[in-house]
């Protein structure tokens, strides 16, 4: 067990990519810059997280300003978070407070069924005092999806790659409309044990704008190639731990 926070201690950050969008320090700057709206900043506050951690400082404003991204940053330092607030600044409002039905608007990808749902928690701590839509995809989930009203209004699903294929297969699901699409944990998202059914995902998501961002503890040469080009304008960022 480690006893220290991992995120405090400092790092070394490297960014590689065009127009590299400035870094923010605190979370009050992100919100100035953002419009984070004011009851995911107090969500935020109840969940105890004062200041951004180095991954957050950066991929947060890279997010935010709609670029693709690829991010390494050590397992602890709060990669969950970088992806999820900026989902949030995006999508703006719950769509159930509006009129059309976009279908869904993100999708966050993660290799484990606990993993998936150490997201989703997070994702309703951020969510609190709204009406997102949020989806941990499952088999009883995926079956309310087949009810077109309930499909046309879903603001985020966190699924493993299988759950998320046969609902695609089914017919059940559309993701053409997806604004973001998150691989969490990609280095294991592109193992050969899901990687066609990630390939088929990411093809789902077809729209030109669909903003794409891997994060990932580690991310070999030959995955981050794979991932690079399904990105358009990418930045890559690597967080690393100064005495490493
Ligand atoms: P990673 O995905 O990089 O392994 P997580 O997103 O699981 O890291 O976060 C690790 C821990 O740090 C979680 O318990 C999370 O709640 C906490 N955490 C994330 N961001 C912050 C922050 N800005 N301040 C304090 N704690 C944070
Ligand atoms: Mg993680």
């Amino acid at each position: 067990e480690i006893e220290h926070y991992p995120s405090k201690l400092p790092h070394r950050v490297t960014t590689k990519g065009e127009r590299v969008p400035a870094r923010a320090e605190t979370f009050v700057e992100m919100q100035k810059r953002f419009s984070i709206a004011g009851n995911v900043m107090r969500n935020l506050d109840g969940c105890g997280y004062s200041e951004p951690t180095a991954i957050q400082t950066v991929g947060i404003p890279i997010l935010a300003e709609g670029r693709d991204l690829a991010a390494v940053s050590p397992t602890g330092t709060g990669k969950t978070l970088a992806y999820l607030l900026p989902i949030f600044a995006r999508l703006k409002t719950p769509v159930s407070s509006q009129e059309d039905r976009p279908g869904v608007r993100a999708v966050i990808v993660a290799p484990t069924k606990e993993l998936a749902g150490q997201i989703y928690n997070e994702a309703q701590k951020l969510a609190q005092g709204r009406k997102w839509r949020i989806v941990l995809f499952s088999k009883a989930t995926a079956a309310t999806l087949k009810d077109p009203s309930v499909r046309g209004k879903v603001d985020i699903i966190i699924s493993t790659p299988m759950r998320l294929v046969a609902s695609i297969q089914a017919g059940d699901i559309q993701l053409d409309r997806v604004q973001v699409l998150i691989l969490d944990e990609a280095d294991r998202l592109l193992d050969p044990e899901f990687a066609s059914q990630v390939e088929e995902i990411v093809g789902c998501c077809s729209n030109p704008a669909c903003q794409k961002a891997v994060f990932s503890a580690t991310l070999p040469a030959k995955a981050e190639k794979t991932v690079l080009n399904m990105m358009n304008d990418p930045i890559r960022v690597v967080v690393g731990l100064k005495d490493t």
